[in-house]
């Protein structure tokens, strides 16, 4: 039988458990998975562009499990009630191909993708970094914001956002966090002033600038986010220029992140070799990093294996017979078969 996590069952998990309980165990998969670099088949997701937006496939494969995620980004789709990003995925074993899981991973790409932000910025960011601004208020926020509470003890996040109604929901989803303070401000550039480390994650399908060099002090990080798609920026590429940057899989990222502004050998390092210890992620108090984070099917497969093992331990979602079962499997036919049922049809 296949595991299935719907939307319900993650929910009722992610409160029994609490997100940031999780983002920290999820955090630790993909430290995991990242420091096993070589073992995995890895590739640029298979995206299908449109001109309101993209639809991808996102496979991995570390010889044992297989997974893959569909996801989309449309950002118009908020504007018509709908999610800018939602997502299904499916992880398999290798040695039958059969069918593990099949999960909702639209919640698990808003953990997944704060984990991994969070991961970086602990090997990126100055330490003793506890003040974030944070640009775009929308459907990832708060993820990010729980996962530098939680794993970076970041306890002020300066929140912008274009519709103040996005920081309100906000400030409100997580007025009850203890040691974690959300500020609106006024602009980027209040939001950005004082900040250890910026996070942007707007949705916007263009080129836009939502920080330009002049904002950017020396010694912050950047957890650039919301560029993660041909045509799709948020950083001044003047930024990049002094910068030191981190991409998950180079040649995903140079296609999709914020580096698709630079030239094709512009230097940069993947994130498991800062998690693995052979570069460091900064290189002094007075550096600027920057994260140009685009999500990749790593941390897809992490999470699916992570929810899986959650799911088996915990008895989360229920079985799905979405593969037959037959005393003779040649006999597929039989499924179809019976005494009075009909072959060819009735008129
Ligand atoms: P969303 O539509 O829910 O929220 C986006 C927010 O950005 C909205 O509140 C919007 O008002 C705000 N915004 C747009 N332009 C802005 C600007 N110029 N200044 C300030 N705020 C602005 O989308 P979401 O699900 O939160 O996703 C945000 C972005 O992150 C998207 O671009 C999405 O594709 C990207 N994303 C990246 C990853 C990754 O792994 N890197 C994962 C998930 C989502």
């Amino acid at each position: 039988m296949t595991r299935f996590i719907d939307v319900p069952d993650l929910q009722r998990w992610l409160r029994q458990r609490g997100v940031a309980a999780v983002l920290v165990d999820l955090a630790a998969a993909i430290r995991q998975d990242f420091l096993r670099w070589e073992a995995f088949e890895k590739s640029p997701r298979v995206a299908s562009h449109s001109p309101v937006g993209v639809i991808e496939l996102m496979p991995a494969c570390d010889g044992v499990l297989y997974g893959f995620k569909y996801v989309n980004g449309h950002p118009k789709n908020a504007r018509e009630g709908k999610l800018t990003v939602m997502a299904f995925g499916l992880l398999a074993e290798v040695d039958t191909g059969y069918p593990l899981l099949l999960s909702e991973m639209t919640l698990t790409t808003a953990l997944r993708t704060a984990a991994t932000s969070a991961l970086a910025a602990q090997a990126m960011a100055r330490p003793g970094a506890r003040c974030m601004a944070l640009i775009g208020n929308g459907a990832q926020s708060e993820f990010q914001s729980l996962a530098f509470h939680a794993l970076l003890g970041v306890d002020r996040i300066q929140a912008y956002d274009i519709d103040p109604a996005g920081t309100t929901r906000l400030q409100r989803n997580l007025a009850q966090v203890p040691g974690l303070r959300i500020e609106a401000m006024p602009s980027v550039e209040a939001a950005v002033a004082d900040a250890d480390i910026i996070t942007t994650v707007t949705a916007d399908k263009r080129q836009a600038t939502i920080l330009s060099d002049a904002m950017v002090p020396p010694g912050v990080h950047l957890n650039a986010v919301g560029g993660d798609c041909p045509g799709k920026t948020e950083l001044d590429p003047a930024i990049l220029t002094r910068a030191r940057v981190v991409v998950e899989f180079a040649p995903q990222t140079r296609a999709e992140g914020e580096i698709q502004q630079m030239a094709a050998d512009f230097p940069v390092t993947e994130l498991w070799q800062v998690l693995a210890g052979q570069v460091p992620g900064r290189g002094s108090a007075d550096e600027v990093t920057v994260f140009d984070s685009v999500g990749f099917a790593l941390e897809d497969f992490s999470a699916l294996r992570f929810l899986y093992e959650q799911a088996v331990a915990a008895g989360v979602g229920r079985d799905l017979a979405l593969v037959p079962r037959l005393d003779d499997p040649r006999d597929l036919f039989s499924l179809v078969c019976a005494p009075g049922v009909a072959l060819v049809g009735v008129a």
